[in-house]
C-alpha cells in the first residue's frame, strides 16, 4: 500500500506559510505572467485536485508579493540558526543587494552551522538511533547503516583529523574521494568546521583535478587510495599524485590525506550492517610521501569523538563547486552556508514531501551539485534517512536500481534521464522481478525527459502509482527552482511544469530582452529577484559571474536555457540557449527534435545540432545511438526517423543529416556536450574547446570518421 500523497502534501507546513502570514490566503500583486491554473486539467494523475492547484497559485503568489515573509518563514522552519536577527516584522534586512553588481546578501549577520544542523539538533531530538545514512557499496552485499549518533561521531573524528593537519575555518579543501561513507562524512566535517569543500567528481583525469586544485589554491587533498565502480578499481591516489605532480599545482599541496578503501567500509563496533559487508583485506599498494601523505584511516582512531561546531556567518561561503561543463570550461561557483542550508532543505521538503521516515535515494555523484543538495544536504537537514549508492546502474545488472529499492525499501528515488534512457533497452521485464511498491516519488533531474522516457519511468518503474518530479534546476540555483509538487501540480511529460515558490521565473525575447507576458510563448528563461540558494560568485572571478549571469538581460539572472511556456503557462525546457536551431526563421529546441527520435522504438539516445547552411541559415544534422548494438547504415531507418520528426514538429525540422553513431560526447554528469557535436559538424573539429569534462574523450576521433563519411 502506499502513502496518500496528496494527505501528505496537504499538510505541507509550505502550503500555509502564506496565508498564515497574510492572514489571508494569497498575496495583493499577481504578477502578469501568472499561468490561470485554474484552467488546467489534471493530468495523469487522478489525485491532483484544482483546489491543491488554487492553494499553489495562492501561496507562490505570496511567496513573491511577501517575499522576505515568506523566506523568514521558512528559515526560522527549517533551520535551527544560533543568532537570527530578524522576526517578522523587521525582515527587510533579511536580503540586501541585487543582480546588478551580483551583491546579493541573505540573513547577513545570523549566524548558523551547517554541520550541526544536519547532525547534532537531531541527536538533541530524540532521533540519535534513527538511521541517517545507508551506504550501498559496490558490491550490492556491502551495506553499512549509521545512525545520526553514528554520524556525530564519525564527522566530529574527521573534523579533529584534519584540524590535526592543519585545516582551519576558510581553508579550502578539495576532496577527491570514491562514493564511500566517508566522502559524505568528509564534506559535513568540513562545514562543521567553516573549511570551504571543493569535491571534485572522482572520475575526473589528473588534469581536471589539477586545475580545480589550482584554481582553488587548496593546500589539502582528501582522497581514497582507490575507488570501486561496476567491479573496477580505479587508482584514485594515483592520480591525485600525479594531479599534484603538474606544474598548475606547483607547491600548492601541502597534504594529501588518503583514505584506505577497504579499511574505511568495515563495520566498527557500532555500525550496523545488513550482515554482509565485506572487507577482501587487500589494500593496494600506493606510493606515500611521507612529508605529504597521512593515512586518515591511523590517525582516525586517535581523535576525540566530539568536535565543537564553529558558528559560521550566513554569508560565509560553504563550499566550491563546478558546472558540468557542457556548454563551455566549466565555472568554480561559490555557495554561502545559510542561504544554502535553508533553500536545501526547503526544496527537498517541498519537492519530495521529504518525511522523517522516508529512505531517499538520489543516485548521483556527490561530485555534482545534485549529490551535494539532494544525497547529503537537503535529506540531513530535514532528519530523512539519505542512501549513497557508490556503483552504477548496470552493475551486476540492469535491475541494480531495483534491487535497491526492494532491500531497503526505498521511498523516494531520484535520478538523471540518461540512466533511464539506458535502461529502457533492457525492457519491462526487469523492474517487473522486483517488489517496488515501496516507491511513492520519482524524480528527474539533468537534461528534459523526453516523455518517451518520462512514459517508461511512470509506468515500468512507478507502476503507474508514483509522482514523477521533473526537477528543472542548475548548479547556480543550489536547488529546484521549476518542478511539480507532488500531490499539487499535475505533471505533463517533458514538462517540468511550474515555478516553486520564492522563484520568479520569467520569459524573455532573445533578442530584445523584453519580457514576454502570456501563455503559448517561447523565449530564454530568466529569474526577476534574488533567492537564497543561488551560487553568489565564481571563484576569484566575480567578473564572469556578472558577466555570465547578469549581463546578458539587465535586471535579470540568465539561466542560458531555452524555454516555451504552453497554454496552460507549463515550462518546457527547450535546450541550450546555445544550442537552439534557426532554420529558414524558424526556431528549433534540440530537446524537441530529440524527443521525437527517441519516440522511434530502435533509437536509445539522440543529440541535434545545427552546422552552417548557405540557403536556410541552419542545416539540423542528428545524432543517434540505437538500442541494439546495431549501428549498421540503415536507409530505411533513417527515412523512417525523418518522417517521425517530420510528423511530430514539421517539415521544417526534419533533419538534414542523420548518423546512426555507437556513442555519443557524454559529459561525465551523463549530459550531451552538443557542442563538440556542433564543431565536429560543421568542420572545426580543431576548435573544441575545454573538453576535460568528456566521459568518453576518444568519442571525438570515433565521430570526426563518421561526420567525415556525410561530406
Ligand atoms: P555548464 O554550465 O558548464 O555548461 P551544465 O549547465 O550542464 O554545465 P549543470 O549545472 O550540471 O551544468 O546543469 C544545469 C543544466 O542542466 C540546466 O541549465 C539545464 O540545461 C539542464 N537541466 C537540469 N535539469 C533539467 C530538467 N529537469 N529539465 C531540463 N533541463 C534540465
Ligand atoms: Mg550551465
Amino acid at each position: 500500500a502506499r502513502p496518500d500523497i496528496t494527505l501528505r502534501v496537504a499538510t505541507d507546513p509550505t502550503a500555509t506559510a502564506g496565508a498564515a502570514i497574510a492572514g489571508k490566503s494569497g498575496g495583493d500583486d499577481v504578477p502578469d505572467h501568472m499561468p490561470d491554473l485554474e484552467d488546467i486539467a489534471p493530468l495523469y494523475d487522478a489525485k491532483s485536485e484544482n483546489t491543491a492547484l488554487k492553494r499553489y497559485k495562492s501561496d507562490y503568489v505570496f511567496s513573491l508579493s511577501k517575499n522576505k515573509q515568506y523566506w523568514n518563514k521558512r528559515a526560522t522552519d527549517l533551520i535551527t540558526w544560533d543568532n537570527y536577527p530578524f522576526d517578522e516584522s523587521s525582515c527587510d534586512g533579511i536580503m540586501t543587494g541585487g543582480f546588478e553588481y551580483g551583491d546579493v546578501a541573505w540573513f547577513p549577520g545570523a549566524k548558523l552551522n551547517v554541520c550541526s544542523n544536519a547532525i547534532d539538533r537531531h541527536v538533541q531530538n530524540g532521533k540519535a538511533n534513527d538511521i541517517a545514512m545507508i551506504w550501498e557499496g559496490d558490491e550490492p552485499d556491502q551495506v553499512l547503516k549509521f545512525t545520526y549518533a553514528d554520524m556525530l561521531r564519525k564527522v566530529s573524528e574527521i573534523a579533529n583529523a584534519l584540524k590535526s593537519q592543519g585545516v582551519r575555518k576558510g581553508d579550502v579543501v578539495t576532496i577527491y574521494m570514491p562514493m564511500i561513507p566517508q566522502l559524505p562524512m568528509t564534506m559535513l566535517a568540513c562545514m562543521r568546521l567553516g573549511a570551504v569543500h571543493s569535491v571534485v567528481f572522482a572520475g575526473f583525469s589528473s588534469e581536471a583535478l589539477s586545475s580545480r586544485i589550482a584554481a582553488s589554491k587548496s593546500s589539502v587533498v582528501v582522497t581514497a587510495d582507490v575507488g570501486m565502480r561496476g567491479g573496477k578499481t580505479i587508482p584514485l591516489k594515483k592520480i591525485v599524485d600525479d594531479a599534484i605532480g603538474k606544474h598548475a599545482c606547483k607547491d600548492i599541496v601541502k597534504k594529501v590525506l588518503v583514505y584506505e578503501r577497504e579499511r574505511s567500509i568495515v563495520p566498527d563496533g557500532n555500525i550496523a550492517t545488513d550482515g554482509n559487508a565485506k572487507c577482501s583485506g587487500n589494500t593496494p599498494q600506493i606510493n606515500w610521501f611521507p612529508d605529504r601523505d597521512v593515512n586518515m584511516n591511523d590517525i582516525l582512531p586517535k581523535q576525540r569523538p566530539y568536535c565543537p561546531p564553529e558558528s559560521m556567518d550566513a554569508e560565509d561561503a560553504s563550499f566550491i563547486l563546478y558546472t558540468s561543463g557542457s556548454t563551455g570550461q566549466p565555472k568554480g561557483l561559490v555557495h554561502t552556508t545559510g542561504g544554502y542550508a535553508l533553500y536545501a532543505a526547503h526544496t527537498i521538503q517541498t519537492t519530495f514531501d521529504l518525511q522523517p521516515n522516508d529512505i531517499f535515494a538520489c543516485v548521483a555523484d556527490c561530485g555534482w551539485i545534485t549529490g551535494h543538495t539532494y544525497v547529503v544536504y537537503g535529506p540531513l537537514l530535514s532528519g530523512g534517512t539519505t542512501v549513497i549508492f557508490e556503483s552504477t546502474p548496470m552493475y551486476p545488472d540492469a535491475g541494480r536500481y531495483w534491487d535497491m529499492v526492494q532491500r531497503h525499501k526505498i521511498t523516494l528515488f531520484y535520478t538523471a534521464p540518461t540512466a533511464v534512457r539506458s535502461l529502457i533497452r533492457f525492457g519491462d521485464d526487469i523492474p517487473k522481478k522486483y517488489d517496488l511498491s515501496s516507491l511513492r516519488i520519482l524524480g528527474s533531474v539533468g537534461e528534459p525527459i523526453n516523455p518517451a522516457a518520462w512514459s517508461w519511468y511512470y509506468h515500468a518503474v512507478g507502476e503507474g502509482k508514483c509522482t514523477i518530479v521533473d526537477t528543472y534546476w542548475q548548479t547556480e540555483t543550489g536547488g529546484h527552482i521549476i518542478t511539480n509538487i507532488p500531490g499539487v501540480t499535475p505533471m505533463k511529460p517533458g514538462s517540468c511544469t511550474l515555478p516553486l515558490y520564492g522563484i520568479d521565473c520569467i520569459v524573455l525575447d532573445p533578442m530584445t530582452g523584453k519580457i514576454i507576458e502570456g501563455n503559448d510563448v517561447e523565449g530564454v528563461l530568466a529569474i526577476r529577484r534574488p533567492w537564497p540558494g543561488m551560487a553568489r560568485t565564481c571563484l576569484d572571478d566575480h567578473e564572469r559571474y556578472l558577466a555570465t549571469y547578469f549581463r546578458p538581460y539587465k535586471g535579470y539572472y540568465f539561466t542560458g536555457d531555452a524555454v516555451r511556456r504552453d497554454k496552460d503557462g507549463y515550462y518546457f525546457i527547450t535546450g541550450r540557449v546555445d544550442d537552439v536551431l534557426n532554420v529558414s526563421g524558424h526556431r528549433i529546441g534540440t530537446a524537441e527534435v530529440e524527443s521525437a527520435l527517441v519516440k522511434h522504438p530502435s533509437v536509445a539516445q539522440a543529440a541535434v545540432v545545427g552546422r552552417p547552411h548557405v540557403i536556410k541559415g541552419e542545416a539540423i544534422v542528428a545524432f543517434a545511438t540505437l538500442t541494439e548494438s546495431n549501428t549498421e547504415e540503415d536507409d530505411e531507418l533513417v527515412k523512417e526517423l525523418r518522417t517521425l520528426v517530420r510528423g511530430e514538429i514539421g517539415p521544417f525540422a526534419a533533419p538534414d543529416i542523420i548518423c546512426i553513431t555507437p556513442l555519443l560526447p557524454m559529459t561525465r554528469s551523463g549530459k550531451i556536450m552538443r557542442r563538440v557535436l556542433r564543431k565536429i559538424s560543421a568542420g572545426e573539429a580543431d576548435q573544441l574547446g575545454d573538453v576535460s569534462t568528456l566521459a568518453d574523450p576518444s568519442v571525438v576521433d570515433t565521430l570526426i570518421a563518421l561526420v567525415g563519411r556525410y561530406d
